[in-house]
């Protein structure tokens, strides 16, 4: 019988999983927040994912959930499991995902290796903290934060005045996550699959390029990675996957710092930017991937295609017009280059698209991505 996976929110993660449900056969559903996103192909009903009443409803027409982002709430999650309804990754695991304290906290508890921190509810409590790492520091709000909001590099409590102001307000109780300033050489990220019977596969680590916060570019595998690298990336996911009991995918995002250790930074249940280019560049797309680990089928190799792949994000997207419009010029001049439009209007900072290319040397593969990727961004 023909599976239906449903996933919640039409973002564009949502939206690259509909041709991986097309070629395996399986249904694919949206429900998404607005009519018309990047997803509406598989659109099916449109709802506040906050709320119990159409997630619920949405739930009971597919045979498992899952997610193109991690905002659902837990009460929300919660009421979809009580009915029986398969979550994956269900709301013990995603909760790591939804709050960057309770995923500190656990990760330290596992023994993993992550950067100093402390939880700080008031700003003497920072002060002290700021005394202990030499007067800098990184503030994160625990929940809520994507893109790099939500973070700053701070020199005093009163950089985050707004932030402790917002907690008062909020009259929760909660606290702010402090952490060492890292002194990293490069930002990495590490991509597993687990199913629910607890079957695991990992990619090559990548490295990852933010700008102002925002992922730019990816290159599959992390150059001069292969060894310790490799397999100390590799180690830190499975035990994340296996420690936090999550399904689907899992992307661990890492810091290698300059004095050679691998720290934790963030973690991701779902597909992730940082695998974009496993459409083009490996055996099993996360996208498929994904599913095939939703509806506990055998995962697929996770092997690359090509020995280099670059993917790079369209940021903003070209002025008063779509990727499309551009594609004539793009295509005659990268031949090589796949492009991979979320048919969003472009907007500064916005991700409306990415271009991968893969090949075997990676000065011609990265000059043929960023030339390419370069036609969407004027
Ligand atoms: P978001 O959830 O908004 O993506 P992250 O926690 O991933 O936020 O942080 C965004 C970026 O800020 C990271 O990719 C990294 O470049 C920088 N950053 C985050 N934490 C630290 C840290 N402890 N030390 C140094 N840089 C950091």
């Amino acid at each position: 019988m023909v599976k239906t996976v449903g996933v919640i929110g039409g973002g564009q993660l949502a939206r690259m999983m509909i041709p991986a449900a097309l070629e395996l056969g399986v249904g694919i559903q949206v429900l998404a927040e607005a009519p018309g996103m990047s997803a509406k192909l598989a659109e099916s009903a449109v709802g506040d994912y906050r709320e119990l009443e159409p997630v619920l409803a949405f739930a009971r027409t597919v045979d498992v959930v899952t997610f193109d982002h991690e905002h659902v709430p837990q009460h929300v999650l919660r009421a979809l499991v009580d009915e029986g309804i398969p979550v994956h990754p269900g709301p013990d695991a995603l909760q790591y995902a939804q709050d960057k304290l309770l995923m500190r906290e656990k990760l330290t508890e596992l023994g993993l290796p992550v950067p100093d921190w402390a939880a700080v509810e008031t700003p003497a409590e920072l002060a002290a903290f700021l005394d202990e790492h030499g007067g800098r520091a990184v503030v994160k709000t625990a929940r809520g934060g994507y893109d790099g909001k939500g973070v700053r590099v701070v020199n005093a409590p009163t950089d985050v005045d707004d932030w402790f102001t917002a907690l008062a307000e909020d009259g929760n109780g909660g606290a702010l996550l402090v952490e060492e300033l890292v002194d990293f050489r490069r930002e990495l990220a590490q991509q597993v699959a687990r199913r629910p019977s607890g079957e695991i596969v990992a990619w090559p680590v990548v490295e990852t390029v933010q700008r102002d916060g925002i992922c730019a570019e990816v290159v599959a595998p992390a150059p001069a990675s292969a060894g310790h690298i490799a397999e100390v990336s590799e180690d830190i996911a499975v035990r994340i996957a296996d420690g936090l009991g999550v399904t689907g995918m899992l992307a661990v995002e890492l810091f290698e710092t300059t004095d050679d250790r691998v720290l934790v930074n963030e973690l991701a249940m779902r597909p992730h930017n940082s695998g974009h280019w496993t459409i083009d560049g490996s055996t099993t797309s996360q996208f498929e991937q994904h599913l095939r680990a939703v509806l506990d089928l055998p995962l697929g190799g996770t092997g690359t295609l090509r020995p280099w792949s670059m993917m790079i994000n369209v940021l903003g997207g070209p002025e008063g017009a779509t990727m499309p419009d551009r594609y004539a010029a793009a295509m005659r001049e990268h031949p090589t280059a796949k492009f991979h439009s979320y048919e969003k209007e472009s907007r500064p900072g916005r991700k409306v698209g990415h271009v991968t290319v893969s090949g075997d040397d990676l000065d011609e593969v990265a000059y043929q991505a960023r030339g390419a990727a370069a036609f969407f961004q004027q």
